[in-house]
């Protein structure tokens, strides 16, 4: 068979589009009719799975994989079906008489509402760019050691809030909670509402309760990546994490991309990642022989006004960072969260931790980037940002490849926050 980059499909795809054929991410949604099922996205289209699958197209898939509001089912059945799967899609996309049977199935991408591609079970923020923990550290804790004395040992994590994973162009309500004003705790809505640039894990195929993943065998159960905006309110953030973590401070909202690209996609751009200093346990340690599990992404942040979107005026990027110098991998959280007999199941999500780069200008964060307020962001509009005003719109994006010829992307995710509700 034809490598699926040289092949051409009777959809057409545009240069440098995220969807190329070598990538095919996955989403649920529907186009207006109520009837939510899985789609693959291929250049500015979308093609219904389940109408495939129905059609015997995609081999033997069982009911419940492409005909719900989420991914799971699929997801579960391991990396033979998703790879036989990714093989036939391919051959009924590049074959030219597919076209006449299954041209009705195809919608352009802009009419599906999409949803959060997975049900979780459960949801783990990691925190596993150094960078970021350096600089958040040191932004906490000026007085202290930036890094904790943990942190090189092993994927620092927190468990977060599954139900409050919310689709692509959702709004952010601004949240309430208790925060230092003039130095007494006070309740009211956050003043320093941020964005947190992450990519997410998503796990396909679960794993046994008492039995620790091998890192060996990461490809067995980990199945692709999106993006993650893990919205955050730094003042309820920093008065309530001691010592138990975030809670209030994150769970109100995290946006999930709606475009899930499998680790078979992913394949084209995985890159050794660092080696951690010092060698963490053994059960951290992938073999010298196996797959690599950093990627080499780039990720952006852009930003819009209320102001700026009503003069007419572009969003801005903010921030430009890489993913490949990730201390932490995939699959050394997965070999972490397991390593006490706890299991993972079909459709959990592991959060990368905000992605920050060493440069000015490649942190994820607004508290990064304007060093907790103190350089604030001058914006096209003659306005400046410290943190997130109501009106104010987020995108993030990512991608793999140099050009447009092997350019391929994880899409993207947008939020807007609006006004905080129910003040007291
Ligand atoms: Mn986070």
């Amino acid at each position: 068979m034809a490598t699926s980059e040289m092949a051409d499909t009777w959809i057409p795809v545009g240069e440098g589009s995220p969807f190329p054929l070598s990538n095919l991410p996955f989403g649920v949604g529907h186009t207006g009719d109520g009837r939510r099922r899985a789609w693959v996205a291929l250049g500015e289209s979308a093609v219904d799975l389940d109408a495939l699958a129905r059609a015997g197209a995609l081999g033997l898939v069982h009911a419940g994989w492409f005909d719900r509001w989420y991914l799971n089912g699929y997801l579960a059945a391991g990396p033979d079906v998703w790879g036989s799967v990714r093989w036939r899609l391919i051959d009924v996309l590049t074959d030219p008489t597919a076209e006449g049977r299954f041209a009705e199935h195809v919608v352009p991408r802009s009419w599906l509402t999409m949803g959060v591609p997975v049900a979780p079970t459960d949801y783990v923020d990691f925190y596993s760019s150094l960078h970021h923990a350096t600089n958040l550290g040191r932004l906490f804790r000026p007085d202290g050691e930036a890094l904790l004395p943990n942190w090189r040992h092993l994927p620092i994590g927190y468990h977060g809030r599954t139900a409050t994973l919310v689709p692509d162009r959702t709004d952010i309500v601004r949240p309430h909670g208790v925060r230092p004003i003039d130095g007494e705790p006070t309740f009211g809505p956050t003043g320093m509402l941020d964005v947190e640039l992450e990519v997410g894990t998503v796990v396909g195929a679960g794993s046994e309760l008492g039995v620790p993943v091998d890192i060996a065998d990461a490809g067995d159960h980990l199945y692709g990546m999106c993006l993650v905006n893990d919205w955050s309110a730094r003042d309820i953030q920093a008065f309530e994490y001691q010592p138990l973590g975030p809670f209030c401070g994150k769970s109100f909202a995290t946006s999930v991309s709606p475009w899930l690209v499998s680790f078979q996609a992913l394949d084209a751009c995985r890159i050794a990642p660092p080696t951690p200093e010092p060698a963490p346990a053994d059960y951290l340690v992938a073999p010298a022989d196996a797959r690599p599990w950093g990627f080499d992404l780039h990720l952006e942040i852009w930003f819009d006004s209320a102001q700026m979107r009503a003069d007419g005026r572009d969003p801005v990027r903010i921030s430009e960072c890489g993913f490949a110098d990730m201390y932490w991998t995939p699959a050394q959280q997965l070999a972490h969260l397991t390593v006490n007999g706890a299991c993972v199941t079909p459709g959990d999500l592991f959060a990368s931790g905000t992605v920050s780069g060493p440069r000015p200008g490649s942190e994820g964060s607004l508290i990064e980037l304007t060093r907790r307020g103190e350089r604030p962001i001058e914006l096209p509009d003659g306005t400046t940002r410290t943190f997130l005003e109501d009106g104010d719109r987020v995108e993030l994006r990512g991608w793999a490849g140099d050009d447009d010829t092997t350019r391929f992307g994880l899409g993207s995710v947008t939020g807007t926050v609006v006004p905080a509700r129910g003040a007291h």
